[in-house]
């Protein structure tokens, strides 16, 4: 109940009040009685372990109790108040300098601490810290009951000291490992009859007064440091420093041997040889406890290993020259859903048929060759699909260091990444395939204008393969005359313009035509990289095109231009006259009574006499003047080279006489006559005017009785409905 109810706090300072109240007592008294000098001061050393693990803000409560407690052993014993106050306050400081010396290097001592370390900290800590102290106390009783100060501080010193290095010592042990001392062996009793063979050789060295048998403590003390270490080490030197000092300030044990030996001499050679034994076993336990460090660390290192691999989503494995499997981690069940112990046996018969070989010629180099290897390959799945693994191997020397080799294997599944590389190689292929086939020449060209890509289609249309292309520049393979035509067209694509055009260029021999389209090619920060082009041979269809454009344009009885071709042509001619300020002549030509002769003769004569007519007109026109049928039996001329008035007429003369075909019919022939009016016209016209005067002539000169022409002559001023027409042939000025 009472335990429960008070902090841990409380209970260490209650502890430490009655530690070291009664060192002190022990101490003190044990050298009162033998009337000798004290030899080991233990009060110190004992509250340096609990003063290590507080800060200095917290230690206030620890050096209180101490202090309190070596000031009540004191007054149980008569001691004056005043000097035991001062005497109290310097043993406090000598405690608090040691442990601050230590906790300012090492504030955390655990069992990865460096214990040579802190007994060179501690060692010289205790020799400044004792060294401060005893000279105060000392200087304190040389004033007060007057002693000698040198012996004083002298015999002081030496108890301060050793009690310090073996109190401290063990202080700091027991708070540090705590009741677990024995840890390397885990058995409490061992430590217990370690430490007890030890107190009963000292005790019957120290009791024997006959012979100095000082060796015979030596063998159980190394015993206790090899089987427990630190902490047999310190309890030890507890022992063998007790037993000492108390039989020899008792006046028995080997040290009484000693001729003529004063008390105070017989101390330093017992403090002599405590300070041995521990020279003797100190080294024992920080080479043990340095090996102990390092293999923790070691081991330490290899679980930490030995986690990563087990907890490694990839299978790792350490594989034996013969194919046992030395280690497989636990992934395995995840990755092929097989049990570690299913797998440590090669496993050939998991690897896909298809791979197997390939795989055993990797394995193989690999051995013959060392180094690392990486393969990607299909093993079994325990529910019978294969997954895709993608491994890494390095052969390395075993860690057996048994002279033989061992391969460290690192598998993952790459299965979803196979797939997605797989459908990407086929939509790829399906890619070049239709690109291939496309009957266009599709091209690739980079930014020094070199071709990257070709496809096959090219052949069909230069007779050059794609791989003669690649790789080489446009006006290598265009040629000099070629590339000065398309050179615009790139500039302009690689300005990051999108451009289709047209042209001509001969392969083979023949004049093709082509439409090219240029696109752009950039990254995917918008930088221009090339521009990809596609051309298409549009030979065929240019022809159709033109085939397609005469038709419209001509009349297919006569071979002459249509009323279509007529029409768009009379704007451009009159447009041209305007600006040129040329006149121009429009003469409609219309056969006489031709509806007799289809009537008479038949339509397919009809059509002959057209058709004759139509070669006739032909015939009679110039370059540049258009002639055209725009009717049944009715064709136009229209020509821009006559100047003035007289060629006109000479020209619709002309016409009119050189018309009068004869067509030969079955035995006979047909007469074919004409009545043909014109119009002769300077300054600005319309075509629907132009026709109108024309027609009105015709009209004329059909109602003068036929066979005949008329000529209207109009001038600048005259106005547009003001046409006259005149009976009789010639001309007619309206
Ligand atoms: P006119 O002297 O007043 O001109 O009398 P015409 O008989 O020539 O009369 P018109 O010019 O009005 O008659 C044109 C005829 O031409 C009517 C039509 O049957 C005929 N015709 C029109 N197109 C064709 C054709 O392509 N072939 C043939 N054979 N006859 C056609
Ligand atoms: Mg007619």
């Amino acid at each position: 109940m009472f335990f429960r109810h008070y902090p841990e706090r409380v209970w260490q300072c209650i502890a430490l009040f009655a530690l070291t109240g009664g060192l002190a007592l022990y101490s003190i008294m044990l050298a009162r009685a033998t009337h000798s000098p004290t030899s080991l001061w233990l009060v110190n050393g004992a509250m340096v372990g609990p003063l290590v693990r507080k800060p200095l803000s917290q230690a206030r409560p620890l050096l209180i109790s101490g202090f309190l407690g070596f000031l009540a052993a004191k007054q149980l014993l008569g001691d004056p108040f005043v000097a035991s106050v001062l005497l109290g306050l310097c043993n406090m400081l000598e405690a608090l300098l040691v442990s601050v010396a230590i906790r300012s290097r090492f504030p955390k001592i655990n069992s990865h601490t460096r214990f040579m370390n802190v007994a060179r900290v501690g060692l010289i800590s205790a020799l400044v810290a004792c060294g401060a102290c005893t000279f105060g106390v000392a200087s304190a009783q040389h004033f007060w009951p007057t002693l000698a100060f040198w012996e004083t501080f002298n015999s002081l010193f030496r108890s301060h000291f050793l009690g310090m290095v073996i109190a401290g010592s063990t202080s700091l042990i027991v708070v540090t490992k705590g009741w677990q001392l024995s840890e390397p062996f885990g058995r409490p009793w061992r430590l217990m009859r370690d430490l007890s063979l030890l107190a009963l050789t000292t005790a019957a060295v120290f009791c024997m007064s006959r012979f100095p048998l000082l060796f015979m403590v030596y063998p159980p003390l190394l015993l206790l440091v090899f089987r427990h270490r630190f902490a047999g080490l310190v309890i030890g030197m507890a022992i063998v420093a007790l037993i000492t000092t108390a039989a020899t300030m008792l006046d028995i044990g080997p040290f009484n041997l000693v001729h003529d030996a004063t008390p105070q001499l017989r101390i330093v050679m017992a403090q002599v040889f405590i300070g041995v034994s521990c020279l003797v076993a100190l080294p024992v336990a920080l080479a043990l406890a340095e090996h102990e460090r390092l293999q923790a660390r070691v081991r330490e290192s290899e679980l930490r290993y030995r986690m990563l691999a087990d907890n490694s989503g990839d299978l790792v494995m350490r594989i034996r020259p013969n194919g046992d499997r030395q280690y497989v981690s636990p992934s395995i069940r995840e990755l092929l859903g097989w049990e570690v112990s299913e797998f440590t046996k090669p496993r050939q018969d998991l690897i896909h048929p298809d791979d197997r070989e390939r795989i055993a010629d990797v394995v193989a180099t690999l051995r013959a060759e060392g180094g690392t290897v990486t393969a990607t390959y299909r093993l079994q799945h325990k529910e019978g699909h294969y997954v895709w693994i993608e491994a890494f191997a390095r052969l390395v020397a075993s860690p057996d260091n048994d002279g033989t080799t061992e391969i460290i294997y690192t598998g993952r599944d790459v299965t979803q990444r196979v797939l997605v590389e797989q459908a990407l190689q086929e939509s790829q292929a399906q890619l070049r395939t239709i690109a291939d086939n496309v009957p266009a020449v599709i091209a690739r060209v980079d930014m020094s204008e070199r071709y990257t890509y070709v496809n096959r289609f090219v052949e069909q249309v230069s007779g050059e393969t794609p791989a003669q292309m690649i790789g080489k520049t446009m006006r290598e393979v265009r040629g000099e005359l070629l590339y000065e035509r398309l050179k615009t067209y790139l500039k302009r694509a690689y300005a990051g313009e999108s451009v289709m055009f047209e042209y001509e260029a001969t392969y083979r021999g023949r004049l093709l035509q082509f439409q090219a389209h240029y696109v752009p090619d950039r990254d995917a920060e918008g930088r221009m990289r090339g521009l990809y082009a596609l051309t298409t041979e549009i030979t065929h269809i240019k022809n159709v095109e033109r085939e397609l454009l005469r038709l419209a344009h001509q009349d297919s009885l006569t071979g002459l231009s249509n009323r279509r071709y007529f029409n768009e042509r009379i704007s451009s001619v009159l447009r041209q006259c305007v600006q040129f300020g040329k006149p121009v002549l429009l003469a409609l030509v219309d056969i006489d009574n031709f509806k007799s002769i289809n009537d008479s003769h038949g339509h397919a004569t009809g059509d002959m006499v057209l058709s004759q007519v139509g070669q006739s007109l032909q015939r009679l026109v110039r370059e540049g003047e258009v002639v055209a049928r725009i009717g049944g039996d009715e064709f136009v001329v229209l020509s821009d080279n006559l100047a003035n008035e007289g060629s006109a007429d000479a020209f619709v003369h002309s016409l009119w006489e050189r018309l009068h075909v004869a067509v030969a019919v079955g035995t006979g022939n047909v007469d074919v006559c004409m009545s043909i009016g014109a119009v002769w016209c300077k300054g600005a016209v319309s075509d629907d005017v132009l026709m109108k005067l024309a027609d009105e002539a015709l009209y004329v000169a059909k109602a003068a009785g036929r066979d005949t022409y008329r000529l209207l002559i109009r001038s600048l001023q005259d106005s547009e409905s003001g046409a006259q027409a005149a009976s009789r042939p010639g001309h007619l000025q309206i």
